[in-house]
């Protein structure tokens, strides 16, 4: 193993808190959010206590500091995903990624009546509605790939749902309910056949796994800092080069104009085009933070200790009887989200009772609504797991699920 998840756990002092009533934490909640290390804390506070101005404004010293750090991170963040920096626009979070894509293009006209938009029945909401909202502004219809019993794509709609008729595929890369990881290669060089743009919700898998922009065959990509060890509010969405330079922009105003008049305005090119305002400066420092720290470990590294976590957690599982794995029960193409039902007990009941003894789980639809629809049931109970998760803790999750168990007879 790469890293010593002991010596690491040391960076995030929130790891060693206890809950009212005494019980240790146990985080298994960083699908929704991840913890921070002391040295993403530290480079924010850095940046407010050494070099804080408005970046890409005034000639003083303090703001060429400022726009420097916010540049470099922008490098930094461009070298972890193998893009070039004017590729790597800042945004809040993926939500806003998606909504950036979803609205310059339909300011662009590049979809009317008659056309498609595909999006998937796993997508979380931010990948689905803003492709909802689009197709009412234009008329373009919205179709979905199914999903199949075990929690994968059914893609024997391909042919039919990647038609030239398609003008965008919105699907996530990895599932943050089932854990799924999707085969955006293999779909990306399909729609690309037909000349369908496409975009990828990497909320789940960036912060998980090496992803290359040139290996993944997408057109964009949007993830969040806050679910990679980095700070709230702050957001990438990449997009190609060529396909960035022919959008207009989504918000407009300060920093992204090049000549107002009173009667029109011209653009700056990407990524200044697409951050409109002061942007978030000390949060993309402290993203950049986060990266680094995420390469000191590898990615490779990473993805393999989640792996070893979410085994363990399956196998145990499997062991329980009355538990159902919401999602594909093995380790191939997934991730370290591992949603369940337990027979007899409401997933919220699970969450509380687990909540009692100091696991932090997720309970309900995991704002991606249709994925309990498709599987009939009201809700799942969530464990995701990250870098800083140990196998003791997977292991009280399990007896977690047991005590519930013991707690309402079944
Ligand atoms: N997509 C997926 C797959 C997610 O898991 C999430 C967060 N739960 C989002 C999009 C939205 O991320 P954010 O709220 O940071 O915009």
């Amino acid at each position: 193993m790469g890293f010593d998840v002991d010596v690491l756990r040391r960076d995030f002092p929130i790891l060693e808190r206890t809950l009212d009533g005494g019980a240790p934490l146990v985080y298994l909640d960083s699908g929704a959010t991840t913890q921070k290390p002391l040295q993403v804390l530290d480079a924010e506070r850095d940046f407010y206590l050494h070099r804080n101005a408005a970046v890409h404004r005034g000639a003083h010293q303090l703001a060429g500091e400022a726009t420097e750090a916010y540049e470099q991170a922008r490098q930094t963040v461009a070298r972890f995903i193998g893009a070039a920096a004017d590729e790597v626009v800042f945004t809040r979070n993926t939500t806003e990624g998606i909504n950036l894509v979803a609205y310059a293009l339909g300011n662009a006209g590049r979809l009317g009546p008659g056309d498609r938009i595909v999006v998937t029945e796993m997508e979380h909401h931010a990948n689905l509605v803003p492709w909802q909202q689009l197709a009412e502004r234009t008329g373009a219809r919205l179709d979905w790939f199914g999903l199949t019993d075990e929690g994968r794509l059914d893609l024997s709609r391909t042919d039919e749902l990647l038609d030239e008729r398609t003008k965008v595929l919105a699907l996530t890369h990895q599932s943050n309910v089932l854990g799924t990881v999707n085969p955006v290669r293999e779909l990306a060089d399909r729609a690309h056949a037909s000349g369908t743009l496409v975009v990828v919700d990497g909320a789940q898998s960036v912060p998980h796994r090496p992803v290359d922009v040139t290996e993944l065959g997408a057109d964009f990509l949007a993830f969040s800092g806050h679910k990679m060890l980095g700070p709230n509010g702050v957001g990438v969405l990449w997009g190609r080069a060529d396909l960035l330079a022919g959008l207009p922009p989504f918000l407009t105003g300060g920093s992204m104009i090049e000549i107002v008049e009173m009667d029109r305005t011209t653009f700056l090119p990407p990524p200044q085009r697409f951050e409109a305002g002061v942007p978030m400066t000390s949060q993309a420092v402290g993203l950049a933070a986060a990266v680094a720290y995420l390469e000191r470990l590898g990615m490779a590294e990473v993805a393999a200790y989640e792996e070893a976590l979410t085994a363990r957690a399956l196998a145990l599982l499997a062991e329980v009887p009355g538990v159902r794995i919401v999602g594909p029960a093995g380790l191939a193409d997934r991730g370290s989200a591992v949603s369940f039902t337990v027979d007899g007990i409401h997933p919220h009941d699970v969450g509380q009772v687990l909540d009692e003894r100091g696991v932090a789980v997720r309970v309900g639809h995991h704002c991606a609504r249709p994925i309990v629809k498709r599987y009939g049931i009201p809700a799942t109970t969530r464990a995701s797991f990250y870098v800083y998760n140990t196998p003791a803790e997977v292991d009280a999750l399990v007896e977690g699920v047991r005590a519930a168990q013991r707690y309402f007879g079944v």
